[in-house]
């Protein structure tokens, strides 16, 4: 475009009118500032304003344990930076493969029964090049990827340049209408999660399975919302379930339950060296520092024999759902630890949130579109072993002021679930 002085680009527009598109559909993100306080978690001190802090209690951190705060874990953090330092100084091929880092590896792969890992600076570069990556190396790879599947997981499966069919959330059936249409000789590569992490649901591994080995396809298994949490030594649903060897790849994070940072794949030797040789969103970035991997392992080490963080985060999550849904509160269904809370609307959801902080100080981020369905904008709670049973009674009365305050009803939550 010519420009002339009267006839100038305004670049600055563009921008402002991509962020008043999402005011109008009232999706704009706010973040709270918050400052976690260590012994104290879910507490927590809300930065209201830069004059104005308040005490809070966090209903939606993904610090599912709250291993972020265990002793064990800061000390490892904390050790490892003063006699280590804190950046790993270089690419893990140009000396950035720090010791803590290459025992996270062996690690996560005895968490897996797997033959290897592979550990990368977060779960969505894990899964976006992780993905792509394995799909590439395939010749005319097929990627079957469910409906519901995480954002990272969908920028893996677009980024291989690879053929996709999307089957339908839990589909069994339609996963394997999908299956059968294609030659038994083609590569194809399954892509689903094990916990969904906004509704709570399970996949039907088992039966996924049994497809892929009747098909002939490769499983890649998203445990994010399930490592830690679940399986006899936290190694998920598919430790739970007995189904570890049966899948091909099992991807997890670090910074959820396991409370640091970084992502991982677990599989065979050949594959993760693949991985290891040909991923770009492995190799061309800096190692995960020695501090973190440390924490990491110390958290992962606890949790492998430590059953108490799981039981209490069970019976907690367990108990919200029965207090809230005795209250008359619309609980979504969720066979697990997530309890989400339907609004079914953008703007209510967020004054409820917005509510909620401002009176009750209590924090839970609303959840709206593109994360979930329109019409389905949630509260999506997640209780860990240090939500009591008087932060659960003081959050059922707070979510009840705040329904009866916005006329919340079932009307306008349209789609319970
Ligand atoms: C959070 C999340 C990721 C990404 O993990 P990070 O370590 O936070 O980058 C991947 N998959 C699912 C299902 C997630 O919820």
């Amino acid at each position: 475009m010519l420009r002339t002085r009267g006839d100038v680009m305004n670049y600055q527009q563009f921008f402002e009118d991509a962020v008043d598109q999402l005011h109008r559909e009232r999706r704009y993100r706010v973040f709270a500032d918050i400052e976690r306080i260590v012994g104290r978690f879910p507490v927590a001190t809300w930065h209201r304003s830069a004059k104005e802090t308040r005490e809070i209690t966090i209903w939606c951190s993904n610090d599912y344990l709250g291993m972020g705060q265990h002793p064990k874990v800061i000390a490892a953090m904390t050790e490892a930076a003063q006699g280590m330092g804190t950046g790993a100084g270089g690419t893990r091929n140009i000396s950035g493969t720090n010791h803590p880092l290459v025992e996270l590896e062996t690690e996560l792969a005895d968490l897996h029964g797997k033959e290897a890992g592979l550990v990368f600076t977060s779960g969505y570069v894990s899964n976006a090049t992780g993905i792509a990556t394995i799909a590439k190396l395939l010749p005319n790879c097929l990627i079957l990827s469910d409906a519901l599947n995480h954002a990272s997981m969908i920028e893996g499966v677009r980024h291989s340049g690879c053929e996709k069919q999307i089957f339908r959330h839990n589909d069994v059936a339609h996963l394997e209408e999908l299956l059968k249409a294609q030659p038994l000789e083609r590569a194809k590569l399954i892509a689903f999660e094990s916990v969904y992490s906004m509704d709570g649901d399970i996949a039907p591994i088992a039966e996924i399975v049994a497809l892929a080995k009747r098909y002939d396809a490769m499983t890649y298994i998203d445990e994010v919302h399930a490592v830690g949490m679940y399986g006899a030594r936290g190694g998920g649903i598919t430790e739970c379930e007995g189904l570890a060897t049966e899948i091909d790849v099992i991807e997890g994070t670090l910074g959820k339950a396991f409370g640091a940072m970084g992502g991982y794949i677990t599989g065979s030797r050949a594959l993760i060296d693949a991985v290891r040789s040909y991923a770009p969103g492995f190799i061309f970035t800096t190692a995960l520092p020695p501090s973190v991997a440390a924490a990491a392992c110390a958290s992962i080490r606890h949790l492998k024999s430590s059953h108490a963080e799981r039981e209490g985060q069970q019976r907690q999550a367990q108990r919200a759902k029965d207090v809230l849904r005795a209250a008359g509160l619309p609980v979504m269904d969720s066979v697990t630890h997530i309890v989400p809370v339907l609004v079914g609307n953008a703007e209510l959801c967020k004054k409820a949130s917005d509510r909620l902080l401002e009176r009750h100080g209590i924090y839970i981020q609303p959840i709206n579109y593109p994360t979930v369905p329109r019409g389905t904008e949630r509260l999506r709670i997640t209780p860990s072993p240090f939500h009591d049973n008087a932060m659960i009674e003081v959050l059922k009365d707070a979510l009840l002021e705040t329904w009866e305050a916005l006329g919340i009803t079932s009307q306008t939550s349209s789609q319970a679930a």
